[in-house]
């Protein structure tokens, strides 16, 4: 088996990595961050799972990491994203495990924010001869084929020399994360919602002479947690486009590194055949915000008087050690944390760091 060094990787080791996962039948969880808490929450998860991990940001959660306050929002955007990236390059290596650094979907809008991280990437690369992240993700699903795969080709030409690799999207993840897509529609035509495997053939043999991507395709998966009976998963595309590819381009096989997206509320037996097919990476964001803020909202709940009073006005008990942030923050993270173990469980990656084995 493959041994990596802990840390943050990128270019040979992050193909090591993905390589391996494919290869063992396991995948990553990505989780979705926005504050150094659930950054180290992710990190304390994988090294108690002795488990590798994908640690991610959304436009909004980069900005939100920069501080809401801050005047540009645009600039909030890209220096919450950079700032993230550096508290995770110091502090990866020490929890001994590897851990994958990217940024989610980017869709048209985005782009510029993409660009300019990639400005950040190569001083970085000038600097420390790796990047700064390992990945980035364009998600021009809503555009018009030929405009997502030109503007995905220009990025990763950027991305290539810097050992960067793209995650690109195909067909549309239903629902919304961030202000990126829309909320779903009952008993809408869903359609859209599942790529069609020439498709990922025609990106293929766009993108493949460039550099290192991944695709996030859609197999009726969808952002949040919604009633059930909405979508249908069919994790069958996954494999109908491996096979379109193998049987065209004679490859070895699945030669896709597959996404899985929406991966919050997702019945079980779908995620490990999505698995099975070649996917790596299940993103997981909603089922972890209520996780980390259902412990709050249950401290908060028991304890009413200490989030009213300093000191308790019949009593005369400080409340101190109730209402330092730190307390309730930590019952937080320990939460998220719980839920993680279950992912990385789902996923078949517990036990699995190449830092470790
Ligand atoms: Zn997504």
């Amino acid at each position: 088996m493959a041994h990596l060094k802990p840390g943050v990787v990128t270019g040979k080791d992050y193909l090591t990595l993905v390589a391996a996962a494919k290869a063992g039948g396991y995948a990553l969880p990505a989780v979705n961050v926005s504050s150094s808490s659930t950054i180290n929450a992710v990190l304390e998860a994988a090294a108690k799972n002795q488990a590798d991990v994908i640690i991610q940001l959304s436009n909004g959660g980069a900005q939100f990491y920069a501080g809401q306050g801050m005047k540009d929002g645009f600039q909030a955007k890209v220096l919450g994203a950079v700032a993230a990236a550096l508290h995770v390059h110091l502090l990866a290596e020490h929890y001994g495990v590897c851990v994958v650094l990217h940024t989610d979907h980017a869709n048209k809008a985005l782009i510029p924010w993409v660009d300019a991280l990639l400005d950040h990437g190569e001083a970085y690369f000038k600097q420390h001869g790796k990047p700064l992240f390992s990945s980035h993700m364009l998600d021009l699903s809503e555009e018009s084929m030929e405009f997502n795969l030109n503007e995905c080709a220009r990025v990763l030409s950027r991305m290539a020399p810097l050992d960067m690799s793209l995650e690109i999207e195909l067909g549309v993840t239903g629902g919304e994360e961030d202000g990126i897509g829309s909320e779903l529609e009952e008993s809408a035509d869903n359609s859209h919602l599942y790529t069609q495997p020439e498709d990922v053939l025609q990106a293929y043999e766009r993108l493949s002479p460039i550099g290192h991507f991944s695709v996030a395709a859609s197999f009726g998966n969808v952002h949040g947690v919604y009633k059930p009976g909405n979508v249908q998963l069919r994790p069958e595309i996954l494999k109908n486009s491996q096979a379109l590819i193998e049987q065209k381009r004679a490859t070895s096989a699945k030669p896709l590194n597959l996404v899985f997206h929406g991966g919050s509320g997702s019945e079980k037996e779908k995620i490990t055949e999505a698995v099975g097919y070649g996917v790596f990476k299940m993103n997981i964001d909603t089922d972890l915000q209520f996780a980390y803020s259902e412990a709050i909202g249950k401290f908060v709940t028991e304890n009413p008087k200490a989030f009213l009073y300093q000191v308790d006005p019949e009593t005369d008990k400080p409340y101190k050690k109730f209402y330092d942030p730190r307390k309730y923050l930590r019952l937080a993270e320990q939460n998220m944390v719980t839920r993680l173990n279950e992912a990385f469980e789902d996923l078949g990656s517990k036990g699995k760091s190449l830092a470790l084995n």
